[in-house]
């Protein structure tokens, strides 16, 4: 029996894997990984995977990065982990400071967290909390955009809105308020992104200005709408966003847990829109992808009106565990020293290009609905029919067909629903480029070609962080 047998039977007979059907695994291979190296992953038979995803975001730097291990190598001879309530270290006071600076103007405190969910649970809850201390506990409420995606907990899915998802959990979640996402793939035909996003603001104009007295908080995730299936946007409206969050107090929360740390051409999203928001939340890439860390920066306004007496239990009295480990705060040291001395955000721009060069060519595919790109992240959608960008129903898992091709071919593209997507490692190379290029090429020359009959309710949820 081969070794990678040996593990996913082990493996299969006592985990339960996460956004997977596991019935699936009855006929999709699992794929036990004994190694990485930069953009490679191998698994325990010696098959070798670019890992085209970087690892479901998370990874900028590549596998098993020396400058990172070195790094945790040292923390983890001096300090593994500390209460972080009443107590300090060195990582997470020098992590912070390089945070502050290297974030837009304005947000000088740093809370953390140890997960992306939990991320944006912290600013939910500090937004929310805030107008509770400065008198105005009318305002409750979350507006958030359609396709968006802010995590699997309870708070988190409330302000998300990918349906096949979130459906089943509704009767838990909080009441938002959503608005139209100016996601531009279904822009009028001749329209550029930044008409459309424009034109997609009067919504937004529109329920603040009914709502604003209700609502703590704008949420979105800037320029890329990720596991809504990478769909994308212009930054003139978050500038429009913030013009408007200021005139009507509300704030605005950027969630780029996803979109930090390079993906989208610049260090952090906002930085395009020339915005600070008043709660940033960072996660994935902040740790090279390495451990689980996640940090919510906002202003030091925020930060005074919890600023009190103990007794009138203003303070912030939400904590995790691993708030700040010491590891992680050191892999994220590492990997902010690999972007300052390798020039990284200047570097990717020839990645960049060369990202789209060698995919321009789908944009003529018969069933390739838009070909769209935003820095580091180049998205191909598939669609059934090109001219009205027709989506196939769901239920067909086209994407799922493009993914076992690539498995075979030595790539781990994992597309989200019908859209297939780059979102590789910084450290990979214009020539591995091309060959993810060339299998995403012959895995939606496969994936389109044939009819598959299945009897459907047609429903459009655009994708979700599963293939299928
Ligand atoms: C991944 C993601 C999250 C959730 O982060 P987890 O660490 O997976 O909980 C939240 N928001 C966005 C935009 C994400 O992509």
């Amino acid at each position: 029996m081969s070794l990678n047998r040996q593990w996913t039977d082990r493996d299969l007979a006592v985990l339960w894997h996460p956004c997977t059907q596991m019935k699936d695994h009855e006929r999709l291979p699992l794929i036990p990984i004994r190694r990485g190296e930069g953009v490679w992953l191998e698994d325990f038979d010696g098959n070798r995977y670019i890992d085209a995803v970087s690892s479901w975001w998370v990874n900028v730097f590549g596998h098993a990065n020396p400058r990172i291990g070195q790094r945790i190598k040292e923390q983890v001879d001096q300090l593994e982990h500390v209460i972080l309530a009443g107590f300090s270290h060195a990582p997470v006071v020098e992590l912070s400071e390089r945070l502050v600076k290297l974030t837009p103007a304005g947000l000088d405190r740093v809370f953390y967290a140890d997960n992306g969910s939990s991320c944006i649970e912290v600013a939910l809850k500090m937004s929310f909390h805030y107008w509770r201390n400065v008198g105005r506990s009318d305002k409750r409420r979350f507006v958030t955009l359609t396709n968006s995606y802010h995590g699997e907990t309870v708070a988190a899915m409330s302000v998300g809105d990918v349906s096949l998802f979130t459906e089943t959990y509704r009767p838990l979640l909080l009441d938002t308020l959503k608005v139209p996402s100016p996601d531009c793939f279904l822009r009028p035909d001749g329209m550029t992104w930044e008409d459309h996003s424009r034109a997609m603001f009067a919504a937004m104009e529109q329920t603040l200005a009914q709502h604003h007295h209700e609502v703590a908080a704008v949420i979105v995730e800037p320029l890329i709408q990720g596991a809504g299936g990478m769909r994308m946007y212009h930054p003139i409206y978050l500038k429009l966003l913030r013009e408007a969050c200021d005139r009507y107090e509300v704030h605005l929360i950027h969630d780029e847990i996803a979109v930090g740390f390079g993906r989208t051409g610049t260090l952090f999203a906002c930085e395009q829109a020339g915005i600070t928001p008043d709660f940033l939340c960072l996660s994935k890439a902040l740790t090279g992808g390495y451990l689980p860390l996640a940090a919510c920066l906002t202003t030091e306004r925020v930060y005074q009106a919890f600023y009190d007496d103990y007794s009138t239990l203003r303070a912030f009295l939400h904590s995790h565990s691993y708030t700040g480990n010491p590891l992680a705060c050191a892999a994220a040291l590492a990997t902010l020293d690999i972007f300052e001395q390798d020039r990284v955000i200047e570097a990717n721009r020839a990645l960049a290009a060369r990202m789209a060069s060698a995919t321009a060519h789908l944009a003529d595919h018969p069933h390739v609905g838009e070909v769209r790109q935003t820095g580091m992240a180049l998205a191909i959608e598939m669609v059934r029919e090109r001219a009205g960008k027709t989506p196939y129903p769901w239920q067909e898992r086209r994407g799922l067909k493009v993914y076992e091709h690539a498995l075979g071919r030595g790539a781990l593209l994992r597309p989200l629903g019908s859209v297939v997507y780059l979102l590789p490692p910084y450290v990979i190379t214009p020539e591995q480029i091309d060959l993810l290029a060339e299998i995403a090429t012959e895995g939606i020359d496969l994936a389109t070609r044939e009819a598959v009959s299945v009897s459907v309710d047609v429903d459009l949820h655009p994708g979700h962080r599963d293939p299928g």
